[in-house]
């Protein structure tokens, strides 16, 4: 399990400000929700979380550790997408075991791996259909499926369970709470979706236009917002 200290982050695409001044730590096994409009810079800092984006300047530090400049797989982090993009043409077991043989990991290694992830998820019976054999929940498991195998430091989640529809999504975050109570991996969760920050987070980051706009304890957030536009968000009593 790992920390995470984010100080005084910014983003630049050109000219355009799209992350300004970030200050925001999540301490190890937090699940820290991250909530916010469309735009408002979400996707971006998970990014540079994970080294897909380049940092403009601040830092982000990882148990202590400087990783501005360090690439995505020397970082240890898992990251889980909106749109799961699964490999189409391998199988469920080849998807989860891709990851680890990148890492040079043992096969029988991999094999006792996938059984033991495989298991947790129930996706053992699966393991041997190509994605488009497979609903969106199975795909969105296989997902998370290929993030667990790796028992990475860290778990970033890019609003997961979008593209799922209510009921699914009911069903998923009670996994995905179940999950993280199990493995207890610190996790960042970006989400447009109030209700699943409120349920799965420690802590709840809410986000506008680039600005931290409050972070704190779901209870603190909707009780005492701390501006208008976390009120209207979170749909605070007013
Ligand atoms: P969110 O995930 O909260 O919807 P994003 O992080 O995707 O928001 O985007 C934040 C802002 O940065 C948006 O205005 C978006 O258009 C812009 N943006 C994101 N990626 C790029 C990029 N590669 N080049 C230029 N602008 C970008
Ligand atoms: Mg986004």
């Amino acid at each position: 399990m790992s920390t995470l200290e984010i100080n005084d982050l910014r983003k630049s695409f050109g000219a355009v400000e799209v992350l300004k001044n970030i200050n925001l730590s999540a301490r190890s096994g937090e699940f820290v929700a991250l909530v916010g409009p469309s735009g408002c810079g979400k996707s971006t800092l998970l990014s540079m979380i994970a080294g897909l984006e380049s940092v403009s300047s601040g830092e982000i530090r990882i148990d202590g550790h400087l990783v501005n400049d360090e690439a995505p797989k020397d970082r240890d982090i898992a990251m889980v997408f909106q749109s799961y993009a699964l490999y189409p043409t391998m199988s469920v077991r080849q998807n989860m075991t891709f990851g680890m043989e990148c890492r040079g990991i043992a096969k029988s290694e991999q094999e006792r791996e996938i059984q033991r992830v495989a298991t947790m998820l129930q996706i053992t019976p699966l393991l041997d259909r190509k994605p488009g054999q497979l609903s969106g929940g199975q795909r969105q498991r296989v997902a998370m499926g290929r993030a667990l195998v790796r028992d990475p430091k860290m778990f970033l989640f890019d609003e997961p369970l979008s593209n799922l529809d209510a009921k699914l999504r009911i069903e998923m975050r009670s996994e995905i709470k179940k999950l993280h109570q199990n493995v207890g991996k610190t996790t960042i969760y970006v989400t447009h979706d109030q209700i699943e920050a409120m349920t799965l987070a420690t802590r709840i980051a809410v986000m506008n236009k680039g600005v931290l706009q409050q972070y704190d304890t779901p209870d603190e957030i909707y009780r005492r917002p701390a501006n208008m536009f976390v009120a209207g968000f979170m749909g605070s009593p007013t």
